[in-house]
This record gives structure tokens, C-alpha cells and sequence, in this order.
């Protein structure tokens, strides 16, 4: 027996057994039970050959088309996929440690990071960049093969406690809260947010355990304790009685599976919820977790890797049109081009070019290379014929941008027949601070306003989230961000346009109470996420949520609009528990 003390953050007792997540660089760690050591293995090498299927699919288009001489960029990557050092070591790592394939994955590929990173030479040093892509390629392609937490969770018996390294929403949303009764976090750094996101979900949880995910074995059976902070690792018989009669009713807590249709708070505001989507094998999500339409397609992961001219106007055409016919009659809003200048070929691509100058990117971006743009809505005009499109321009700073956006599309409509340009609707990402506080001088030029937050806040805060000095920095609760967010539903209301969210603030539980009271009424999110917050909409008031935001936006800092949220969930007239009893 061995007792652990954290911060209690959500109250009650809960008896179970320990399932352990770590997550790093958005990568989950999960330990799997030996009998599922050859299955994730076969995962691993499913993936390897899709990922030398595409990347030689790849290379076949690049050498029949412009920047042909970037074809022996694939033939690089196609080495590696086959390098010992990258797939190989990934199976001893699974089979030696009994993980999941996606982070022996990502082990393996540190290991390989290090080796390129120590090279003399400027050239093999940059090849780094290629051993990313081919690992985010196979972590993208394990994705559909091997299984997630979620399955994995499903197969122990009886209740669990989750011990985590921390509890982003990312993966809180992929979790089945049936089966897993509380959570403890190593974590003490967001401890705010994971106390909110505990008392969004009304799950015990306790926070600030330094290394409880390292020390406890998966399997072992625990007590938490969510009001003292006590967390007891494998109790005592005389504990476990104990823990039974002080228990908190088991509960039988309904799935957040498959619910699907128009969700409503408690007092009657209905919230549309949408799905963020990057492949188009994602769309089986959609319908399983009940998503309204596609409230952001990025296009520009059809590219994978390849230049951005090679992508014909017909390939374009034909993935569109398959995306919008899935979805109809739902509305699918696809997202042009968001790149920067690597995704270019021609002279200077390779390892300077990847230093890419910023801000030329997103829309400013089509608009310097015309001939891209215009290919893309040639390819979206043809495809609007088969159902309901909205096209989304990114990264829009000024109104100048979204008028020349317009009147290329505007050309480009008046050369089809049969095109009815009413129908099509053109929308504006908001994600700069620029386009934020002239929301108002924006909105007439548009149909639709899209709040992209993961770059709004990284732009806002002036926090790059890659670089880790400043990483702690990019915080969604900053009063600057949720000013922002108000200005620009405001213009939206005042103009009548609608006006949604899709940034990562929208997957979050801990956060989509607020967001309701600012305003907002659509968000669109990873599919994964959308059950969970239909939950919690579904037992908000959106009164009390519009109170709880009104007196948060006249607070100075994150930290006391965090303790603030916090504060107004334990009292909790603004939301019930988002599990029926
Ligand atoms: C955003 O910036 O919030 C967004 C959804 O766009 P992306 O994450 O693709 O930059
Ligand atoms: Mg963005």
C-alpha cells in the first residue's frame, strides 16, 4: 500500500483500477496488455506500407508535373521509411516496453532526431526535417489501424481511474467517461484547467501527483480520494471496505457515444456543433458521433508533402466533390490552401526555403501566386454543384485581401454556367488580431465568420507554441484572447452574419461553457470530441454561462478568471452534472 497526496479538485471517493496514460509532444503513451503486442506490431507495419504506398504515389506525381527535380525528396523519405533504425526500432520498442505503436513511433524517431542533429554536415543535418515527416506519416496512417485508449480502456473490467502525466481536452475527448470513473494528474503547471475540466465533466479528480503516472503500474487497484487529495495505491482489504462505504454512488453514467441531431442547453439555446476534418477517411467519424456538417475541411493536407502546383484542378475537383456528397445535405466548409511558401516548388525550395520568411501564408499567400488560387476555386465551383459548400479563406488580415479574393472568385463563377453565386457562401477565418478588431469593417464583405483560436491566441500573446521557453505562455483564458473573441461575435451579430468557432477552444469542456456565455453558438471541432460536448452543453444554462462570462471579461488576468471558472463549477448553478444518473 502507498499513499500519494495532490490536490483534491473535484470531489468523491472512487474505488478502481489504474489505467495509465503519459502523453508528450501530442503523443499518447499507453501501456497494452501483452496478448495485443503482435496486433499493434502488425499495426505498425500496415502503416509503414501505406505510408511507401503514398509516398511513392507521391513521388510518381511530382515527376510527371512541375518541380520535378523535388521527386528525389521522396526517394530520401522512401529510405527511411525502410531504415531499420526508424520502423524496426519502433517493434523492439513496442514489444520490448508493450506500448502503443504511435509512441514507439516517436521514441524511435527522437533517437534518430539526435543522430541527425549531431552531423557535421549543414545538408544531412537538415534531412531531420524529413525523418519528422515520415514519422508524423506513419503516426497518421496508424491513426485508422491500431488502437486507440479509448478500445483499450474498453477492455478493462469495472471501473477505472485514469493517472495521467496531464489531461489535455484533446485527449479527455477520446476517453470513454462511462468507464473511467476519476483521474489523477502528474501535472501541477495547468492545474487550473484540469480542476475545470474535472468539474465540467463531474468526474473526482486530483491534481499535482509530480510522477504518480511513472510509479503506478496499469492494473493496480486505487483509491481516490477527489475532497482530501488522497490517492491510495493498492489498498489494504480494510482499505477497500472502507473506500466501498464511502464510495460515491456508482453511477450509471450514459456512454457519450452516439447521440446525434440538434443539441440544446437547458434553457432552450441551440448550439450547433460541426466537425473538423483533414482526411477524408475521418468522415465515418462524422456521422458516428452526430456532426451537424464539416465546419472546417484544411485542404491543404491533400498536398502531403507534395508542391502546391502540382495538384491539378481534376485531382482537386474529384476529392471535393466526394467530400461534399458524403456529407450532403449537411454543409461541408472547405478551407483553402493554408501554407506558407515551402509548399512551393521552384528554385530555393530545399533546406534554406525551409526557413520559410513568415507572413507570407493562408490567403496572402493565394493572392501572390494567383494562378494556385484560382485553380482551387475553379475546383471548389464545379464541386459546389453537388451539395451544400461554404469556402473559407484563411488567414485573412484586411478587408483588401477578402475584395480580391472575391472578384477572382466572382471571374471565376461568370465562366461556368449553371453556377448559382448566391449559393455560394464565402466565409473569413478570423485567427489574426488584426482581422479581430476590424470584424466589424469585415463582416459586410462576407457571409460568414470562422474563429480560428489556435492561431488567433499564438498571434494575440505573440507565443510561439513550438518554442518551449514560451510554450506556458499561450493561454486561451488571457483577457486579451476572450475580448477578442468577443469583438468579433459581436460584429457578426450586428452584421447578421453567422459566425463560428474551430479552433481547439472548441473541443475543450473546460472552456465551451464559457464560450457559450460570450456569444457563441456554433463551434466546430475534432469529431472525436463532439460527444463529449454535447454533454456538456446539454446540462448548461446559457443565462447562467452569459453571467459567468460577463464577470469573467472584467477580470485581469487568466489566473483569475481560471480560479474564477473554477469557482463558479463547485457552486454550480450554471451546469449540472453531464451524466444522467
Ligand atoms: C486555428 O488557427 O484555430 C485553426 C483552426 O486553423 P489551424 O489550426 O489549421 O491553423
Ligand atoms: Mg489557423
Amino acid at each position: 500500500m502507498e499513499r500519494l497526496t495532490g490536490i483534491g479538485v473535484s470531489p468523491g471517493v472512487v474505488l478502481g483500477r489504474a489505467v495509465v496514460l503519459t502523453q508528450r509532444t501530442e503523443v499518447m503513451r499507453f501501456p497494452i496488455p501483452p496478448e495485443r503486442v503482435e496486433q499493434e506490431v502488425a499495426a505498425l507495419l500496415r502503416s509503414q506500407a501505406a505510408s511507401r504506398q503514398q509516398l511513392q504515389d507521391i513521388k510518381a506525381r511530382v515527376e510527371h508535373g512541375p518541380g520535378s527535380e523535388l521527386a528525389a525528396l521522396f526517394d530520401a523519405q522512401l529510405l527511411m521509411l525502410d531504415d531499420p533504425m526508424l520502423v524496426g526500432r519502433a517493434e523492439s520498442i513496442v514489444r520490448a516496453e508493450r506500448v502503443n505503436a504511435a509512441w514507439a513511433v516517436h521514441r524511435a524517431y527522437e533517437e534518430l532526431y539526435h543522430v541527425f542533429r549531431s552531423m557535421e554536415d549543414p545538408y544531412l543535418r537538415e534531412r531531420e526535417t524529413d525523418v519528422a515527416d515520415v514519422a508524423g506519416r506513419l503516426r497518421l496512417n496508424l491513426r485508422h489501424g491500431a488502437k486507440g485508449p479509448k478500445e483499450l480502456l474498453s477492455e478493462v473490467d469495472g471501473p477505472s481511474v485514469l493517472i495521467a502525466d496531464e489531461l489535455t481536452a484533446s485527449v479527455a475527448a477520446q476517453l470513454d467517461w462511462s468507464r473511467v470513473q476519476a483521474f489523477a494528474t502528474d501535472a501541477g503547471s495547468r492545474t487550473y484547467h484540469t480542476a475545470i475540466l474535472a468539474r465540467s465533466l463531474k468526474v473526482p479528480a486530483i491534481v499535482g501527483l509530480h510522477d504518480a503516472s511513472l510509479r503506478i503500474a496499469a492494473g493496480t487497484p486505487v483509491v481516490l480520494d477527489g475532497t482530501t487529495g488522497e490517492l491510495t495505491v493498492a489498498p489494504t482489504p480494510a482499505q477497500i471496505d472502507e473506500a466501498h462505504r464511502r464510495a460515491t454512488p456508482p453511477r450509471r453514467r450514459r456512454a457519450a457515444t452516439t447521440a446525434a441531431g440538434p443539441v440544446s442547453t437547458t434553457d432552450g439555446m441551440r448550439i450547433r456543433l460541426e466537425a473538423n476534418i483533414e482526411l477524408l477517411e475521418d468522415l465515418p467519424f462524422l456521422n458516428e458521433h452526430g456532426a451537424e456538417g464539416v465546419g472546417l475541411y484544411r485542404s491543404e493536407f491533400m498536398l502531403s508533402g507534395r508542391p502546391i502546383e502540382s495538384v491539378t484542378e481534376d485531382d482537386q475537383y474529384a476529392l471535393y466533390r466526394s467530400l461534399i456528397e458524403q456529407v450532403a445535405p449537411r454543409p461541408v466548409t472547405i478551407r483553402t490552401f493554408d501554407v506558407d511558401e515551402r509548399h512551393f516548388a521552384g528554385p530555393g525550395r530545399g533546406p534554406e526555403r525551409r526557413r520559410t520568411r513568415p507572413g507570407l501564408r493562408g490567403l496572402r499567400l493565394g493572392l501572390a501566386n494567383p494562378a494556385v488560387l484560382r485553380t482551387q476555386l475553379r475546383a471548389l465551383v464545379r464541386a459546389s454543384a453537388h451539395g451544400p459548400l461554404r469556402i473559407m479563406f484563411p488567414f485573412v488580415t484586411a478587408v483588401e485581401e477578402v475584395r480580391d479574393a472575391r472578384k477572382m472568385l466572382a471571374e471565376v463563377v461568370s465562366g461556368f454556367s449553371g453556377i448559382d453565386p448566391t449559393q455560394l457562401k464565402v466565409g473569413a477565418m478570423i485567427e489574426v488580431p488584426s482581422a479581430a478588431l476590424a470584424a466589424d469593417l469585415l463582416a459586410p464583405e462576407v457571409d460568414f465568420f470562422t474563429i480560428g483560436t489556435n492561431d488567433l491566441i499564438q498571434f494575440c500573446l505573440a507565443v510561439d507554441r513550438t518554442d518551449d521557453r514560451v510554450s506556458d505562455l499561450y493561454e486561451p483564458l488571457h483577457p486579451a484572447v476572450l475580448r477578442l473573441i468577443r469583438i468579433v461575435r459581436r460584429a457578426a451579430t450586428r452584421h447578421h452574419i453567422p459566425v463560428s468557432l474551430c479552433g481547439e477552444m472548441a473541443s475543450d469542456p473546460a472552456l465551451v461553457g464559457l464560450l457559450v456565455g460570450l456569444g457563441l453558438t456554433e463551434f466546430s471541432m475534432t469529431p472525436g470530441a463532439i460527444p463529449i460536448i454535447r454533454h456538456v452543453v446539454e446540462e448548461l444554462s446559457a443565462t447562467e454561462a452569459r453571467r459567468l462570462a460577463s464577470h469573467a471579461l472584467r477580470l485581469a488576468t487568466a489566473a483569475e478568471i481560471e480560479q474564477y471558472l473554477f469557482d463558479a463549477l463547485a457552486a454550480s448553478p450554471f451546469q449540472r452534472s453531464p451524466f444522467r444518473e
